[in-house]
């Protein structure tokens, strides 16, 4: 562990502090299924419980909730079709603050109105996300507003790691973290949230095959580009950045493995959460389930493991296709 860490306790305990009654203090419950089944105690973190069904609104609203007074007057702007534009439209709509939402004309217009739904303005330009970054950099550039990264930042981190010190509150004999990783927002503030305050915490990242960026940059040892490609794990897809500033260098430092998972697990994971635990949850939030499930990583009957189930926003009618019958 460096030193100076990127992102301290100090800063993870101050985003708990601010976010307090904006965000829900998620429970935290026993999977017993999984108990009976590899004789561990293993516990899943609610973040499905959040309003917007996902825990990015932890890292958005400790963002805006750090900016001056002046730089709320200018409003904020994300480019995302996902769980981090959603998160910024409602956390932005809660504090009374203009958000732009930007987005190509391929999304689905389901998608625009969710967004649209929680307050946010939605511009919608050009044919894909790169077109929409584009104009989502000339809004900060022109307009002033303010960009809210969707992970590569030390606030959004900071709300992220809360979920670390809940994790802790609730289960302070934790040994085994089991985190979805993508572009590592969430991981850098879980893990240096768990290894600050409990360095024995093993910390395990997990991603799928198709297109893992950051397992990818952190075998190079550098950030890498990797190919997307379509998943079930959408949430999980995309980049981490060549230019990353945060996120990698906290990886590096404290993820102590990295798991890839193939389709077939993740639906095997999503399929047990719902069948088993009666859970709704997203092919990037179902990870860590099918991890253990398929046996990627194997749990001590010692040790006290613990994964978050980190959002429910999926399409309902491809999700009742994929449950297909009872099994
Ligand atoms: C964003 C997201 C992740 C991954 O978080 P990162 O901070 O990008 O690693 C996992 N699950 C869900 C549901 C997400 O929306």
């Amino acid at each position: 562990m460096p030193s100076e860490p990127l992102v301290s306790l100090g800063d993870i305990e101050t985003a708990a502090r601010r976010i307090k009654g904006q965000v829900t203090r998620t429970p935290c419950i026993p999977s017993y299924s999984v108990e009976e089944q590899t004789h561990t105690p293993f516990y899943l973190k609610l973040e499905t419980t959040q309003p917007t069904g996902a825990f990015k609104l932890r890292g958005a609203t400790n963002h805006i909730l750090s900016l001056s007074e002046d730089e709320r007057a200018r409003g904020v702007t994300a480019c995302s079709t996902g769980n981090h534009g959603r998160a910024v439209a409602y956390a932005a709509q809660n504090l009374g603050i203009r958000a732009v939402i930007c987005m190509s004309n391929l999304v689905p217009q389901n998608k625009v109105e969710a967004v649209k739904a929680l307050g946010a303005e939605v511009c919608i330009i050009g044919q894909s996300q790169d077109d929409a970054q584009v104009e989502m950099d000339r809004l900060v550039a022109e307009e002033g507003l303010i960009a809210i990264p969707p992970f590569d930042g030390r606030e959004v981190i900071a709300g992220q790691g809360t979920i670390g010190l809940e994790l802790l509150e609730d289960l302070p004999e934790l040994d085994i973290a089991l985190i979805p990783l993508s572009g590592g927002g969430l991981m850098a503030g879980m893990a240096s949230a768990l290894k600050l305050k409990r360095p024995d915490t093993r910390i395990i990242g997990i991603s799928m095959e198709r297109g893992a960026a950051m397992h990818a940059s952190l075998q190079a040892g550098k950030p890498v580009v990797v190919t997307e490609e379509a998943t079930l794990a959408d949430s999980l897809g995309g980049g981490i950045g060549l230019k990353n500033k945060f996120t990698f260098p906290i990886c590096q430092s404290l993820v102590d493995e990295t798991v890839l998972l193939s389709e077939a697990e993740i639906l095997a994971g999503m399929r047990h959460l719902y069948f088993h635990e009666r859970i709704i949850a997203e092919g990037a939030a179902a990870v860590g389930m099918a991890a253990v499930i398929c046996g990627k990583v194997r749990l001590d009957k010692h040790d006290c493991a613990a994964t978050v189930i980190t959002g429910n926003n999926v399409d309902m009618q491809q999700f009742h296709q994929f449950m297909g019958d009872v099994k």
